[in-house]
């Protein structure tokens, strides 16, 4: 776990940020510290529950514990630099996470629910044709710290905002800028910690990590910690994901489907999301649509098909994609064909497009490290026409 290796190195014991840890590696801590473990519970609820970083407010605390944490730990957020709220209430805030890079969280607000979309990555390196984070290059992995401090400081600063003292954030989908699942040891503790009833107590269905279909990692994931699951499909065909999802080169949508189908055994909820960005001729056709219909229902067990939901997802242009959303029609016909094949189909509502926070507009700023080959996979040419599989 990522926390836990900043212990093997007693000079950056010296400054552990406290948000590097879920509670087992916050119980760890203590006791290099030489505090009993069940010290750590108290902590982590001052941290999280209550979003306190200064330890000399933690008055249940011994003076003796406190004073040791003064000298060897910190609680550190993100620097923010700048925060936009949109016409809809959606929130987006850019964090640097230094060296010139940037990244991106947004808060979506509902009658019913409070979203938080967090970031795993500054950039990915999976370079999806449609993302405009795919197209800004990989820069690094954030840190258990960084990805959690994402929630951390939106849940506290929407309920000093709002005058709330119960939780504001009911839902966190790891659906910002980066692939968490090739981010996975910093990924766990972070889901760890918004999952633990001394943490966030978020509920495993109400925490959702997306994936463009690392399959191992989403084997792994099943058995570590089992959340929501929501796999970024994009295309019904080898050939046309290859160019859409460049990792389908390495994980193609046999194996794909089949790992989906894996998850199901450990999944909080009784389906698995297949997110779908539809683009204008280019994956929006009658022909696609059956082509999907016919991949679903190769997948399942005994012929029942997999169990799934479709999100269909209206693209978000952002300069030099080439690519063109689908128009309302078309979405329109294409929801009807799942729906009429007995597929449970949605279409996301686009919220915080006025602020650049809607749903694969996410780019932060990134200084590029990706090698050249790897961006080059990337920019292979669209095949419109769809060969039957
Ligand atoms: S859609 Fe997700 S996996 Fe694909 S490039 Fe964008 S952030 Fe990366």
């Amino acid at each position: 776990m990522a926390g836990l290796h900043a212990l093997a190195n007693p000079l950056k014991a010296m400054t552990t940020n406290l948000l590097d840890f879920d509670l087992h590696g916050l119980q760890a801590f203590c006791e290099s510290l030489g505090e009993k473990r069940f010290r750590a519970q108290q902590l982590f609820r001052w941290i999280h529950q209550k979003g306190e970083s200064d330890f000399d407010r933690m008055t249940d605390l011994a003076v003796g514990f406190r004073h040791k944490l003064k000298q060897h730990a910190l609680i550190k957020g993100l620097d923010k630099i700048s925060e936009h709220t949109s016409a809809d209430g959606t929130i987006k805030w850019l964090f640097s996470v230094g060296n010139g890079d940037a990244i991106e969280a947004v808060y979506i607000p509902e009658s019913d629910r409070g979203t938080l979309c967090v970031s795993s990555q500054a950039g990915c390196a999976v370079g999806c044709r449609f993302c405009s984070t795919g197209h800004q290059g990989f820069s690094r992995n954030l840190t258990t710290a960084e990805i959690t401090a994402q929630l951390w400081m939106a849940e506290h600063h929407l309920r000093q905002k709002l005058g709330r003292s119960e939780r504001v954030i009911s839902n966190v989908v790891m659906m910002g800028m980066g692939e968490p699942l090739q981010n996975y040891s910093a990924l766990v503790p972070a889901l760890k910690t918004m999952l633990d009833d001394h943490g966030y107590g978020l509920s495993r269905r109400r925490v959702t990590v997306s994936t463009s279909g690392v399959v191992p990692m989403m084997d792994r994931l099943g058995e570590d910690c089992p959340v929501a699951l929501a796999v970024s499909l994009h295309a019904p065909t080898d050939a046309l994901r290859d160019v859409l999802v460049p990792l389908n080169v390495k994980y193609p949508l046999a194996e794909l489907m089949q790992a989906s189908l894996r998850y199901l055994d450990h999944a909080p909820r009784d389906f698995i999301t297949f997110e779908y960005c539809m683009l204008s001729g280019v994956n929006d056709q009658p022909e696609h649509a059956q082509l999907l219909i016919d991949l679903i229902a190769r997948s399942g067990v005994g012929g029942q098909g997999l169990s799934c939901k479709l999100n269909l997802i209206p693209f978000n242009p952002f300069p030099a994609s080439g690519l063109v959303r689908s128009s309302v029609e078309a979405v329109g016909r294409f929801a009807q064909q799942l729906q009429q094949a007995g597929l449970v189909t949605t279409v996301r509502k686009t919220r915080g497009d006025d602020i650049d926070a809607a749903c694969g507009q996410l780019a932060g700023d990134v200084v590029d490290r990706t090698k050249l080959a790897q961006r080059k996979s990337s920019q292979r040419v669209i095949p419109v026409v769809v060969s039957p599989l």
